[in-house]
This record gives structure tokens, sequence and C-alpha cells, in this order.
């Protein structure tokens, strides 16, 4: 039996990360209310420090360390948000990191990597195994590895950004969460169950990898090649073992967003909200959308999960 973190967990992560991260804005738009019919409160974690949740759950766990581990230092396996969120945290925390990242990983996410103060180590990804890797640099050098999402100070770090949410606008009817690996929705989850209870939580996956979905509805973790989605922050291959079994005590349902519509959420975010959403950040809001017949008259919260785009890309995206 796992022991599953509570939400006593994430009130213990909300008292370590007060200072360090921020609070971020609960966000409101006329124009989305009247689409939808409903009342919709969207969470902006793409102005959250390093662009996402991510630093909550990273933050929270490298407070917890202890002296040895401290002395010793981290290390991650991630291109993305949670590579930045670890190098961030480490170095606030005058902690040395270790993020392993392809040699292929965006030139840009390699130097704001670098620029949080992480030790980059590459790796070719079709020949060698990430995991593998960052299990001998851990037990060579002693390192701690934190993973990205199936860890419950991990876990317990991103349900505060969903317990600030209730706190700040009460109970909900429906709470839409971007997933990937299932951290930020299992977080959310917990909070949600402490503090709206009848709120119905859906996660939202990429189309192209609904892995999540069939893990959900088939009651076992089913595993995928990466998807191909611009969303690249959700293109993990499985849920883990401790976001699986919360997710399946907690969430309503998993629901999917296609490529397109994703598009045209970050085309609203920019031109009428006047917010950056990464591909991946506008999950929860597209699939609000594609179900408004049933959010009438509700009052609905949108996790928006982050905002780390290449503008070049962004702007390749809107044009296309
Ligand atoms: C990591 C990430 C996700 C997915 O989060 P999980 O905890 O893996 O489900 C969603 N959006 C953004 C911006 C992310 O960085």
């Amino acid at each position: 039996m796992l022991n599953l973190p509570t939400y006593d967990d994430i009130v213990a992560a909300a008292g370590r990360i007060a200072g360090h991260a921020h609070r971020t804005p609960v966000m409101r738009s006329r124009t989305v209310d009247q689409e939808l019919g409903a009342s919709v409160y969207f969470k902006c974690e793409n102005l959250q420090r390093m662009g996402a949740f991510k630093f909550r759950g990273a933050f929270n766990a490298l407070s917890k360390f202890d002296e040895r581990q401290r002395r010793a230092g981290v290390v991650a396996f991630s291109s993305g948000n949670h590579a930045q969120a670890i190098a961030l945290s480490a170095s606030l925390l005058g902690i040395s990191s270790t993020i392993i990242m392809p040699n292929d990983a965006p030139a840009s996410k390699v130097a704001a990597t670098r620029g949080y103060g992480g030790k980059v180590v590459e790796y070719d990804r079709y020949k060698e195994d990430r995991e593998a890797i960052g299990r001998a640099l851990a037990e060579e050098q002693g390192l701690t590895l934190i993973p990205p999402y199936d860890h419950p100070d991990v876990i317990a770090g991103q349900g505060t950004a969903a317990k600030e949410l209730f706190e700040e606008v009460g109970e909900l009817d429906a709470l839409f969460v971007c997933l990937g690996g299932g951290g930020l929705l299992s977080g959310s989850a917990l909070s949600a169950r402490a503090l709206s209870p009848n709120c119905r939580i859906y996660g939202v996956e990429p189309e192209a990898g609904n892995d999540g979905q069939r893990s959900f509805r088939s009651g076992a973790i089913v595993h995928i090649d990466t998807p191909q989605t611009i969303a690249d922050g959700a293109q993990t291959q499985h849920l883990g073992n401790y976001t699986f079994e919360i997710i399946r005590r907690d969430v309503e349902d998993i629901l999917t967003a296609n490529d397109l519509e994703l598009i045209d959420c970050m085309r609203f975010f920019a031109s009428r909200m006047k917010i950056v959403v990464e591909p991946t950040g506008c999950l929860g809001f597209a699939a609000a959308r594609a179900m408004k017949s049933q959010l009438r008259g509700q009052r609905v919260g949108v996790i928006i999960s982050g905002g780390n785009v290449d503008l070049t890309r962004f702007c390749a995206l809107l044009g296309s």
C-alpha cells in the first residue's frame, strides 16, 4: 500500500513555499463567462516563478531535504519546466542541482536551466536511458532524485495552487486541470476534497496521448509511446503510482483536447486576456469550452498551468 499524501501535506507545503512562490492571480473574462454561460475563474500559474506551477512541487520537495541531502545535491531529468523548477528551487535553497537533458533539447531551455544555476548533463535520447543515468548519478554522488510528478512532496506542492484558488473564490462546481503525469491533477483533487467537496474535478490531456483517460477507464496504468502533440508539457507516457491512486479515487473524469483547440485557446488568451500561455497550459480551458452545455449557470475553475513557450514558436503556432 502506498502512503498517499493528504490535504494536511498540502497545508504544510503551503507554509514552506510562502514567501518564495507567488500567490498567482485569479483572472476572469466577461467574454468567457458569456461564451460558457458560466462564471469562470482562471488560476494563472503561467505567472508563477519560472513560468509554471512546477516551482511549487520542486520547492516543497527540496525544502524537506535533510542536512546530508542538502550537502550532496539533487538530480532531476527533464527537458521542460521541471528542470527549471528544480534548478531555481535548489539555488534559492543553496543546494546544487544536476539536470539530465536530451542533447537535442531547445537551446533556450538548456540556457534557462543553466541560468537558474543548474548543472546540465546531456544524453542521447535515442540511445541512452535517462532514468538509468539519473540513478547512476544518484548512487555515485549521493544525489537525491526528484521525479517530475510521482512523489508525495511534489504532489503536495502542486496542490497548493488549487488550495489558493478555493480560498480566494470559494467552492466551485467544476475544476479543469491540465494532465501529464498527474502531479497537478492529484494535488488539485486533494485540495478540492477538503475545500470544495462537491466540486467535479476533470483532468485534461492531449488527444494524441490519452493514456490517462485509458488508465482511468480501465483501472490500470496504461503506457504509451511519446505522443505527437504541441502540448510538450504533457507528453508523458504514463501516470505515476501515487498520482493514479489519487486520480482514480477523487477525479470525475479525464477528457482530451486536440492541438487545434489548444491553438485557439492560446490565441484567445493572448488577444483577449493579454496573457501568454504555453500549449499545455491551455488544456483545461479547451475542455471546458468543449463541454460548455453541461456547465451552464455553474461556477467553474480552470488552472492555466504554464506560460513557457519560445516566442518564435508562439507566433508560428498562432499564424498556423
Ligand atoms: C508539467 C506540466 C503539466 C503536467 O503536469 P503533471 O503534474 O505532470 O500532470 C502541465 N502543464 C505544464 C505547463 C507543465 O509544465
